[in-house]
């Protein structure tokens, strides 16, 4: 009678007190080795799948098993999905696409239809990071800020939740998480003036179950949380609720379902420059912090701020691991993160207790992490009112998005790390005007004085390379140290994938996906797919075959910004996946592109330099610094005559706006318009003027230029 007793116990209390059985599928997803059921595979986030069918012996006769073409040559960024032999994933635009994870068959496709003049309002690219599935519901965040659940069986559409203020410029871009039968999705904006926020709806009807503010918004209303009033004591002035202060939670989170806390990773400041945001000083709380909060309420556990009072866009929004690692003899349930700023933390995951923190890139804002404290001790370089800083890392951060991987067999994590260095400037007498374009409360006048501005564009090239590198660190979290590295030709790769047979899987900017033994990064095989890949790869099983999947779409923010020789951009968009002696042929086209010969500039010096400065400010974070892109948004130096005749249709009318090419009437007079184009024909001709000299010439130059690149990257 006890044993029935306890027997029915079982059955009526574990499941109940443990949630629903979809939610114990994403609880117990390490044990379900054949599928990528959330994310980063588990709630932990490791990106480590337990196959072990492809191991460094075998993993020479790797091949593509079948490709599917997404229809875009933009920036695809996500991890996809794997359900029982069903691959989910997104492509640009924020469509999803559901095929047979052997053939490759399109079984569905869903396009929200986002209207494509949002994507002003993108720092990054309309990029999308993937979906969230839980029984048979797809969840998927769009780049207009709506949340849409949908049939995975199907890609029906159960509901479609608007989860922003669409009278502001916020963006969705990461992938949601579904916990507690709830799904959770955060939002983008802060260069452009957002108040950051993260919420929960309810998987079967979207109704908002919570909603945790990361700053606090008008003092005169009342706070929405306990959280709010005390964060509200870290801000001063009027400047950041008026602007919205930033915080946006746009990429990572993860979950540990025994404590039931949901860690966030919160973006930068908006402005970023803390005397404009903040004039009064104080830490800005949640900016660039990791917050833990109770996943069924909402409500505020714990925060570390990696960067009080931010001032560089160091956001917090990277990737987030779960492990319980050895330290000193004890096992601790730890979370490890390599934010922007550069160092590595290792906290105490039970209560935010910072364990540990060391740079893993060069990095100059500040000198190390005072361990009591807990907080960074900032250098003489970290203010740079009246004095412009060279300041590692960049705003790009010495990591980004792109996910790292844990194993645990070789206790490494692996992370796709960039070195790199921005000037940060703003005089004492500059006059900050909000505005919902690019806005970071910097001066873009003054960029033209940095010391890359001054240099001829064709020595810019070289002295970059040198400056902006990227690289894999394998990086031991229990000694805080690197133990080996694998330099690349790019600074922008992709995220990163390991497997328990001790392998590592990375695509790169040079349009190579390459497996690497994840014991000494030695290189084992590599496959040329036309395109610079930045997204992470995942694996899964199917009827006893395990496959790689991984995403092939240069772009996102260095993609379109930064131009870099090396990179492959432009290229057809696409999901790849592979398996042992797979023998598909992909079709790779060389990008080939003749510049047409330019018209002849006809402004002025002043004209070129004013017409720079609007660049800066309206032009350049899709078509590229110095009007160079990657091939992913039209090269304006590569217009056509049909182009410069209807440039101010095009860039004032606003003719291209079905593609995404809005109207600039609104900052841009028919002068200020006039002033752009010539820029970019005077970058145009510098070009042309390059490629026209005798190629004995170039390539003197070139090396010339390369060599004191070199030089002149050792001053900096
Ligand atoms: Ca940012």
């Amino acid at each position: 009678m006890h044993r029935l007793f306890s027997f029915i116990l079982f059955v009526i209390f574990i499941p109940l007190s443990f949630g629903s059985e979809d939610q114990q599928r994403l609880i117990n997803a390490d044990a379900d080795k054949a599928n990528w059921l959330s994310h980063g595979r588990t709630y932990s986030e490791n990106r480590q799948s337990p196959l072990e069918q492809i191991t460094a012996d075998n993993v020479s006769s790797l091949g593509l098993a079948w490709y599917f073409d997404t229809g875009t040559h933009r920036g695809l960024e996500a991890s996809p999905i794997v359900v029982d032999g069903i691959i989910y994933t997104t492509g640009s635009w924020s469509k999803v696409f559901a095929n047979n994870g052997v053939t490759g068959e399109l079984l569905w496709s869903f396009d929200p239809q986002v209207p494509k003049a949002w994507a002003i309002n993108a720092c990054c690219d309309v990029v999308n990071r993937g979906v969230a599935v839980i029984g048979d519901q797809l969840f998927v965040g769009t780049i207009d800020g709506r949340l849409i659940a949908l049939d995975r069986l199907t890609g029906e559409v159960i509901w479609d939740q608007l989860t922003i203020d669409n009278t502001k410029p916020y963006t969705i871009t990461g992938a949601p998480r579904v916990v507690n039968d709830t799904v959770i999705i955060g939002n983008g904006g802060a260069e452009y003036g957002v108040r950051g926020y993260v919420s929960a709806y309810d998987v079967k009807d979207g109704s908002m179950r919570w909603r945790f503010y990361t700053v606090p918004g008008n003092p005169a209303l009342p706070h929405e949380s306990a959280a709010m009033a005390m964060a509200a004591k870290t801000w001063t002035g009027d400047v950041f609720w008026q602007v919205g202060g930033g915080g946006t939670v746009w990429d990572s989170m993860a979950y540990d379902p025994d404590l039931d806390l949901l860690y966030i990773g919160v973006g930068n400041g908006s402005p970023w420059n803390r005397y404009i945001r903040s004039p009064g000083g104080g830490d800005n709380l949640f900016l660039s912090s990791i917050v833990a909060l109770n996943a069924t309420t909402g409500e505020y556990v714990w925060h570390y701020q990696t960067t009080p009072a931010d001032n560089w866009d160091y956001t917090a929004t990277q990737h987030i691991v779960l492990a319980d690692i050895e330290l000193r003899g004890e096992k601790r349930k730890v979370l490890m993160q390599a934010p922007k700023n550069g160092f590595f933390y290792v906290m105490d995951r039970t209560n935010g207790e910072l364990i540990s923190a060391q740079n893993y890139v060069p990095i100059s804002w500040a000198s190390h992490v005072d361990i009591e404290t807990g907080r960074p001790v900032e250098t003489e370089n970290a203010d740079y009112r009246g004095d412009p800083q060279i300041t590692k890392p960049a705003p790009f951060g010495g990591h980004n998005w792109q996910p790292m991987a844990f194993n645990d067999n070789t206790g490494l994590m692996y992370i796709p790390a960039m070195e790199n260095l921005s000037v940060y400037n703003t005089p004492q007498e500059f006059e900050y005007l909000p505005g919902g374009h690019w806005n970071t409360g910097q001066d873009d006048k003054a960029a033209g004085d940095s010391p890359f501005a001054q240099m001829d564009a064709s020595m810019l090239g070289p002295v970059l390379k040198h400056l902006m590198r990227g690289r894999v660190i394998a990086w031991d979290p229990v000694k805080q140290q690197e133990a080996w590295r694998i330099e690349h030709e790019t600074m922008w790769n992709g995220g990163l994938l390991t497997t328990k047979s001790d392998l590592l899987f990375q695509g790169n900017g040079t349009g190579e996906f390459v497996a690497y033994d994840a014991t000494n990064g030695e290189r084992l095989w590599d496959h040329y797919v036309g395109n610079g890949i930045i997204a992470p790869p995942v694996s899964y099983e199917v009827d006893g075959e395990q496959y790689i999947a991984v995403m092939a779409g240069w772009g996102g923010a260095v993609g379109l910004v930064f131009a870099q020789p090396e990179a492959i951009g432009g290229g057809p968009g696409r999901l790849l996946v592979y398996k042992l002696n797979g023998d598909t042929q992909l079709p790779v086209e060389p990008i080939v592109r003749p510049l047409p010969q330019p018209p002849a500039v006809t402004g002025d010096e002043a004209a070129v330099a004013n017409g720079q400065v609007l660049y800066l400010q309206h032009c350049m974070r899709c078509h590229g610094i110095g009007a160079a892109s990657n091939g992913v948004i039209a090269d304006l130096r590569y217009m056509s005559q049909g182009s410069h005749d209807m440039f101010d249709e095009i860039v004032r009318g606003g003719i291209f706006s079905p593609l995404g090419m809005v109207s600039f009437a609104d900052v841009l007079d028919e002068q200020q318009a006039k002033d752009v184009h010539q820029y970019i024909i005077a970058m145009a001709n510098s070009k042309w003027e390059h490629d026209q000299s005798p190629a004995w010439v170039r390539d003197t130059k070139d090396w010339l230029f390369d060599k004191v690149g070199a030089a002149a990257a050792l001053f900096m």
